[in-house]
């Protein structure tokens, strides 16, 4: 049950800031996309995430988008806010962080994941021994394939109360 753990939950990305980010040792940043910088179904970035990305840009941290969905999704969004991207990363398998990896010349310790979701982006995240902070999804629906993870979440959430505080907060 342990892998499910995030090292955080904040409630959303955009409240983390290059100083809390650097508090932490974290030099990159791996990011989920759906639900987790915009809404599954939206397409365009929102005025917020390019004054995030400038902000962790400014402060010299890198962000690389590392998401399950297709190329043709994932490259669009990507390019629009001028970031790295890793499609079809196939997370909680490692393939798509190593991919990311390779971007950087970094220890896994200084690299964080942002998701919304435990069984991929925070499973994942731990199994790749990343710093895993989990973030409430944008939106409450979720595409279909992604619904059938919640409903394992809800489970995995319940079995991880019993032991772990699981509480959400402002700042890293
Ligand atoms: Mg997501």
């Amino acid at each position: 049950m342990k892998m499910f753990l995030p090292n955080r939950m904040i409630t959303s990305p955009y409240v983390i800031t290059p100083e809390q980010l650097q508090r932490n040792g974290i030099k990159v940043v791996f990011t989920d996309l759906d639900n987790t910088l915009i809404a599954w179904d939206d397409e365009a970035a929102p005025e917020q995430l390019h004054n995030w990305i400038k902000e962790l840009k400014t402060a010299g941290i890198e962000l690389t988008i590392v998401s399950n969905n297709n190329e043709e999704r994932v490259s669009k969004f990507a390019e629009e806010v001028g970031v790295p991207f890793v499609y079809r990363a196939k997370k909680p398998l490692n393939s798509g962080f190593k991919r990311a990896m390779r971007i950087y010349a970094v220890r896994r310790d200084e690299v964080a994941m942002i998701g919304d979701q435990l069984l991929t982006d925070i499973l994942g995240g731990n199994r790749a021994r990343l710093f895993t902070i989990l973030v409430q999804p944008v939106k409450q629906s979720d595409a279909w394939n992604t619904k059938i993870n919640r409903q394992i979440e809800k489970l995995i959430v319940s079995l991880l109360k019993r032991k772990n505080p699981l509480k959400w907060e402002d700042t890293l």
